[in-house]
């Protein structure tokens, strides 16, 4: 038989660098052909040979609706009739910021862009204009799109300022970028003694999802807010992942629950407040955003934000998630699936950990949680390529390298889910 995906991974080698238009897609980490996806319905996708798998990436999280749900097609098909894109306001922007903000509290107004890199830098500029500073602290593994003040790694002492990970990215440019470690509250208050009052702001994913799944612990999350305000920097939430994907609140929410009265400064969303098609954004107090043009000094703008087509789609999937019962129904899912996969690998004698919050979970295959990345870095890799392998021959999609998050959406059946840890449970024998 001819393989379809291959072929047509030679063919676009031939005109598009890799062969793809965002690296992760290329299986470069786990070896084999990508799969080029011909369709998707509910929780499933066909690839370019028919063949079918249960989709655990939904697009990297925004397909919490899994895809092609009945609902927001009807409102993207509408949109579309009405026009594609006017470079003028149109009243469904003024609801989509509505119905973001009447879920996440700490934003009393919202600026739309269209991806999350877009969301991340204009926050970064926001956050040094309406402070006046210019230095920034992020966490390595954290991942906040590739605007070249982020794309950074430590440094070889302790609070240093990073290198680049890119090359075109000037050492100048990343200067002010100050990287620490993930969870290490010592390694903060020394960043703080130091740098405190040069700093704009401290920018962090809450829940990693680019080093798969890690929580920032209750204290070390105590202790960000609490020195941001001690030196008058900015606490920017990085939701772009976590936004309306782990609870309706977004994981601020989840903090809050832990820390009385807790909420960032700055949050970042993306993914899935637009169901799929280009859309991000981000907010907070009034104060801050209107430093924004056109009523503030620091410049943003956008030629397809608020894009009418996208706002329809992500109107219409916020107002399907705010379904009573919604987060219930996908939160059990999820954890469904999570202790399926933990039961099978115990039976093969596989180390194992894993976590799931609403409807994204994280494994690995070390015995328990890692808390930071160079922790997450240890995980057995050619262990890892034969589950994804022995999951992708079964007709399981997961993120094909070993530091990605994985995501059910609400169209997952608890039959999805039992094959999976079917499949799961077949693979763990062999590993
Ligand atoms: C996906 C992601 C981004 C980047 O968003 P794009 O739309 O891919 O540019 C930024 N931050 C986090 C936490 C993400 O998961």
């Amino acid at each position: 038989m001819t393989d379809r995906n291959q072929q047509l991974f030679d063919r676009a080698a031939r005109v598009i660098p890799g062969g793809v238009n965002s690296p992760v897609r290329a299986f470069r980490a786990v070896g084999g052909t990508p799969r080029f996806v011909q369709r998707a319905q509910g929780a499933y996708f066909w690839d370019a040979n028919g063949k079918q798998y249960i989709d655990y990436i939904g697009s990297w999280g925004p397909m919490i609706l899994g895809h092609g749900n009945p609902v927001v097609l009807e409102a993207v098909q509408k949109a579309a009739l009405d026009g594609f894109s006017f470079g003028a306001p149109t009243e469904r922007e003024i609801e989509l910021a509505e119905a973001i903000l009447a879920q996440v509290p700490s934003m009393e107004m919202v600026r739309l862009v269209s991806s999350g890199t877009e969301a991340g830098m204009s926050a970064l500029r926001l956050a040094r204009g309406a402070t006046g500073r210019s230095k920034i602290i992020k966490f390595e593994g954290c991942y906040h799109g590739h605007a070249d003040a982020l794309l950074v790694k430590a440094g070889s002492g302790l609070a240093t300022f990073g290198n680049p990970t890119s090359a075109g990215v000037p050492p100048e440019v990343v200067q002010h970028t100050l990287v620490l470690e993930y969870n290490n509250i010592p390694q903060l208050e020394e960043a703080f003694a130091l740098h405190g009052k040069e700093l704009a702001c401290l920018m962090i994913e809450p829940i990693a999802g680019n080093m798969n799944f890690v929580r920032a612990s209750v204290p070390f999350m105590t202790r960000c807010r609490e020195l941001c305000t001690q030196y008058g920097a900015l606490l920017v939430f990085d939701e772009v992942m976590t936004g309306f994907r782990v609870a309706l609140g977004s994981a601020q929410s989840v903090y809050a629950k832990s820390i009385p009265g807790f909420k960032p400064d700055i949050t970042v969303l993306g993914k899935v407040i637009g169901g799929g098609m280009p859309l991000a954004a981000f907010g907070g107090p009034r104060a801050i955003m209107e430093q924004l043009a056109p009523t503030g000094p620091v410049y943003q703008a956008g030629t397809l934000s608020g894009n009418p087509v996208a706002t329809a789609c992500g109107l219409a999937t916020l107002k399907e998630i705010s379904k009573p019962g919604f987060w219930d129904a996908l939160s059990a899912r999820t954890r469904s699936l999570v202790d399926g996969l933990s039961a099978a690998a115990a039976q093969a004698g596989v180390p194992f950990s894993a976590d799931c919050e609403g409807g994204m979970f994280g494994f690995f295959l070390l015995p328990e949680l890692p808390q930071n990345y160079a922790k997450v870095m240890t995980s057995d890799s050619p262990r890892f390529n034969k589950l994804f392998h022995g999951l992708l021959d079964r007709g399981v999609y997961i993120a094909p390298a070993l530091y990605e998050a994985g995501f059910v959406s609400a169209a997952h059946s608890a039959a999805d889910i039992a094959a999976t840890v079917d499949a799961a449970a077949a693979v763990f024998k062999q590993l």
